[in-house]
C-alpha cells in the first residue's frame, strides 16, 4: 500500500516536474537518473586514466612536469558530450557536472596512477566571471570527484586576478604573458608537501592549465597532476 501511495505521490510530482535525461530529453529514466541508458552507453570515454604516456600526458611533455595527466572523455566525438558541458557552463546545471565529476573519481580509484593524490585544485575563474555564472564549473567537478575519492578541494588555495586590458586587444605574445601572471598561490602552506590535482572541465591547447601549474609548481613545493572532463583531440 505504501509503496502504492508512493508511485502515486512519484508519477504525480512527474506530471508536475518532468525529469527528463540531460543528454538527450527522453522521459525514459529512473528517478535518480540524470541519463538514459542510451545515453549513458553513448557517453565517449577515453579509458585514459589507466594509461602512461596517453595523448593527454603528451600534451604537456616539455612543458610542465605532471606526475600523471588524463581526461575522462573525448570532446570533439560526440554531441552528447558538447551538449553535457554546455548544461554545466551556461545552463546553470550543476547536477550534470557532479555527476560526471563521480565518474572521474571511479576511474581514477581504478587506477594507480591517481592513488596519491591527496587534494584537488580546480582551475580558478577571474571572479568577475564566477561571480556572473554563480559557480566555478570545475569547483562542480572537483566536488564529484571528491565525494568518490575521499579527498579534500582547496578551494581559494589558488587564485586568479583580473586582467588589466581587454585580452583580445592585446598580441599574441602579450596575451598569453597576460594568462601566465592572472594565477597566484595564495595560499602556499595549504599545498606544501602535497601531491595536488588540478582540474578543468576542457583541455584545449593546454596554455591555461599549463600556466596555473606552473605557478603552482614556482609556489610551493608540491607534486603535480592534471585531471579534466574532456579532452579536445586534433
Ligand atoms: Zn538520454
Amino acid at each position: 500500500m505504501i509503496t502504492l501511495l508512493k508511485n502515486i505521490a512519484g508519477s504525480t510530482l512527474h506530471l508536475f516536474y518532468p525529469h527528463v535525461c540531460t543528454g538527450c530529453g527522453s522521459d525514459l529514466l529512473q528517478e535518480d537518473q540524470l541519463l538514459c541508458i542510451r545515453c549513458l552507453h553513448h557517453l565517449p570515454h577515453t579509458n585514459f586514466a589507466q594509461l602512461a604516456g596517453n595523448p593527454v600526458e603528451k600534451y604537456f611533455w616539455g612543458r610542465i612536469p605532471l606526475t600523471a595527466a588524463y581526461s575522462e572523455f573525448y570532446f570533439s566525438k560526440a554531441f552528447l558530450m558538447q551538449h553535457l558541458i554546455h548544461q554545466l557552463k551556461y545552463k546553470g546545471d550543476t547536477n550534470i557536472g557532479f555527476y560526471l565529476g563521480e565518474m572521474m573519481g571511479k576511474s581514477m580509484l581504478k587506477s594507480t596512477r591517481f592513488s596519491s593524490i591527496d587534494a584537488l585544485v580546480p582551475l580558478p575563474l577571474y571572479a568577475a566571471k564566477e561571480h556572473k555564472r554563480g559557480y566555478n564549473q570545475a569547483t562542480v567537478i572537483c566536488n564529484g570527484i571528491a565525494a568518490v575519492m575521499n579527498i579534500p578541494v582547496l578551494n581559494g588555495a589558488v587564485i586568479r586576478q583580473e586582467a588589466t586590458e581587454t585580452q583580445t586587444r592585446k598580441h599574441r605574445t602579450e596575451r598569453w604573458e597576460n594568462v601566465k601572471d592572472s594565477f597566484k598561490v595564495a595560499k602556499a602552506g595549504e599545498l606544501n608537501g602535497k601531491h595536488l590535482l588540478l582540474v578543468d572541465d576542457v583541455v584545449t591547447t593546454g596554455a591555461t592549465l599549463e600556466a596555473c601549474g606552473n605557478v603552482m609548481l614556482q609556489s610551493a613545493a608540491i607534486k603535480l597532476s592534471i585531471a579534466t572532463l574532456a579532452y579536445a583531440a586534433k
